[in-house]
């Protein structure tokens, strides 16, 4: 597990991770970091352009797919969506709100039936929780 990024560290994570530091990654990182709503690409794109992060999407698009793949940002689809963004690497659980469709951060708890599932020829390397309902702006 990489150290948990911040604002503060976000050179020196590039540099660690091999990666450039291009205004573009800079930029999503320091988002991702300041707003932590699991945001999608549609999402992103227009924030760091307001931010003069001049980029096209697909610009936006590789420069978040270079993070993922040095292990800097965690991509996840919790359904059919788009995939969602989260520079949160420490390990938690998901709620999501049925009628806005907000992702919030639920604290890490073990799942003590895990044991069963890791019995036998699996080999499980990582889970979470998705809890679904209704958020509070909505309820
Ligand atoms: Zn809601
Ligand atoms: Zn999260």
């Amino acid at each position: 597990m990489a150290n948990q990024l911040t604002t503060h560290n976000i050179d020196e994570a590039l540099t660690a991770a091999g990666l450039r530091r291009t205004p573009q990654r800079i930029a999503l990182l320091d988002y991702l970091l300041r707003h932590p709503n699991h945001a999608t690409v549609d999402e992103l794109w227009p924030a760091l352009n307001k931010r003069r992060t001049c980029a096209s999407r697909a610009t936006v698009y590789n420069a978040l797919h270079s993070l993922v793949k040095a292990g800097l940002v965690r991509e996840f689809k919790l359904d059919a969506s788009a995939a969602r963004y989260d520079a949160f690497l420490y390990p938690h659980h998901h709620f999501v709100c049925d009628r806005c469709g907000v992702v919030e951060d639920l604290e890490w708890f073990e799942v003590p039936a895990i044991r069963k599932a890791r019995s036998g020829q699996r080999n499980i390397r990582s889970y979470e929780v998705v809890v679904r309902g209704e958020c509070a702006k909505c309820r």
